[in-house]
């Protein structure tokens, strides 16, 4: 029977990679899924035929457990919203980190005559997977709008610092001191890397909330990983490194796409400003949908690029539809994707994808941000963080430094928004009031709509 659960544990770890592998492209990121679905069923069913399982006296228990959560899973997952699943993915991310920390927390508890590398491993599982948990929660919060500030307070860093020196001596102390360590000393421990994932969560506002969220994946993986091993489950194992090393891949880019070395997530006040921001010059100027419609018609050169407002009018679709009769009228039409461009890695790509929007019109920040100067009309959707010069231009700005995409220097841009609403960073974007930008209010679906119908009567 070891044998057929060995061999199953190995089955589902090559369905984990195949699926990951599978995820790396739009087209089949959907059957990935899939495919590392099914390994994940295959290694829980067998844990059941596990020999240390019959040692188990409340497997009701854990099947009802199982059930009720597989239960919620499925509804929310049928439920939420396109635009609410980053929320959703940071709030199961810190299921898994806390669920690793769980396990961590029964194994240092039972003292169950432990190796010292086991007892080591389960430790750092335990911080790790219990930072994890309670920063994705702060996270979930912030990307939900219940958390709207961002908490900031003199001597932060010397704070944090402290407590992060005083867990991880405590930890020590755990994972160096045999069975002799208290209970106590275990629940401050448990506590004090609580507070480390909050506390190093509340301050991270403006636009960087993707570096945190994945490097909080990167950390989930890692504690499962460590867990895997403190429980001899090779399934574990594989997928906690799967997870942890594509996480933590993800943060380099997303790092990377905002300028900010990792350390700064770690051990600095992201974002953080002495001055005031740059007071905003000149007026927004309104244009109408007919007008928008003869420009871009008329244009060589149109650039278009999305954002989180695309993605909550699900106007991916009308757009396409948009560019399909801009190309019949021999215009050249590009998209330029933005690495943190909506609520979640890939939102863009994903969204195009799926309105048959073909990959070789689809441009990342770095093959584009040349071309727009030569750019007759650039038709930023829904977009705002991403694109906002203040972002190169001023140093007191909480996004200064990120690169962004140069749409303020094409010739023209039209900017499709409802209103006022600022982006996520929650500043005021300069590129609305520049001389050559127009406003086109309206919802996105709305305003495609209109210029897909306006461009048909050309
Ligand atoms: P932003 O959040 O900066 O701006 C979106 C804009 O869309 C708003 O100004 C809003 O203005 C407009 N909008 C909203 N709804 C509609 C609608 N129905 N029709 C038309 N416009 C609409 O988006 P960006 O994509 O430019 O930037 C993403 C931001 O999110 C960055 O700051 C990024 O760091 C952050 N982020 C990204 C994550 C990722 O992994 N990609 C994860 C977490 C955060 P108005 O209300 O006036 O319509």
């Amino acid at each position: 029977m070891d044998f057929i659960v060995q061999a199953s544990y190995f089955a589902a770890a090559v369905l984990f990679i195949y699926g990951l592998k599978k995820m790396s492209s739009p087209s089949d990121a959907r059957k990935g899924i899939v495919w590392a679905g099914i390994g994940m069923v295959v290694a829980t069913l067998a844990t059941f035929f596990h020999p240390a399982v019959h040692h188990i006296d409340n497997i009701i228990l854990i099947v009802i457990a199982m059930g009720l959560g597989g239960y919620l899973a499925w509804v929310s997952g049928k439920k939420v919203a396109m635009t609410d699943m980053p929320q959703m993915v940071a709030l199961y991310n810190g299921l898994g980190g806390g669920a690793a920390a769980l396990i961590a927390a029964v194994e240092l508890i039972r003292q169950d005559n432990m190796s010292q590398i086991v007892q080591i491993l389960a430790v750092i599982g335990a911080l790790i997977g219990t930072m994890a948990f309670s920063g994705s929660l702060v996270a979930y919060a912030k990307l939900q709008g219940i958390m709207r500030k961002t908490i900031r307070f003199p001597k932060q860093q010397l704070v944090n610092g402290t407590v992060f020196l005083t867990t991880v001596a405590l930890g020590l102390m755990i994972a160096f001191g045999g069975s002799d360590y208290s209970m106590l000393g275990l629940f401050i421990f448990f506590m004090l890397a609580l507070a480390l994932g909050v506390m190093m969560t509340v301050p991270i506002g403006g636009a960087d909330m993707p570096v945190i969220i994945s490097l909080f994946n990167a950390l989930t993986g890692l504690a499962v990983g460590f867990e895997g091993y403190v429980l001899e489950n090779p399934a574990m194992m594989i997928a906690g490194i799967v997870v942890g090393s594509a996480g933590t891949l993800l943060t380099q880019l997303m790092a990377k796409a905002m300028n900010r070395p990792i350390s700064n997530v770690l051990f600095s006040n992201f974002g953080e400003t002495s001055g005031d921001a740059q007071e905003v010059t000149g007026s927004m100027k309104e244009i109408e949908a007919p007008d928008v419609a003869v420009m871009m018609a008329f244009a060589d050169k149109v650039i278009i690029v999305p954002g989180y407002g695309m993605a909550v009018a699900q106007a991916q679709h009308k757009i396409w539809e948009l560019v399909k009769q801009l190309q019949e009228h021999n215009v050249t039409v590009k998209f330029a994707i933005h690495p943190v461009a909506g609520r979640m890695p890939g939102h863009m790509n994903v969204l195009l994808a799926e309105a048959g929007v073909p990959y070789d019109i689809i441009y990342d920040l770095d093959e584009i941000n040349e071309e727009f100067p030569t750019t007759d009309v650039t038709l930023v959707i829904g977009a705002n963080d991403v694109v906002n010069p203040a972002a190169r231009t001023d140093p007191n700005s909480p996004i200064y430094g990120m690169p962004i995409l140069n749409a303020d220097k094409s010739k023209n841009v039209i900017v499709i928004k409802r209103g006022k609403g600022k982006g996520f960073s929650g500043i005021e974007n300069h590129l609305f009031f520049a001389d050559n930008t127009r406003m086109l209010y309206g919802d996105a679906q709305q305003v495609a709509n209109d210029l897909v119908a306006n461009i048909k009567e050309i």
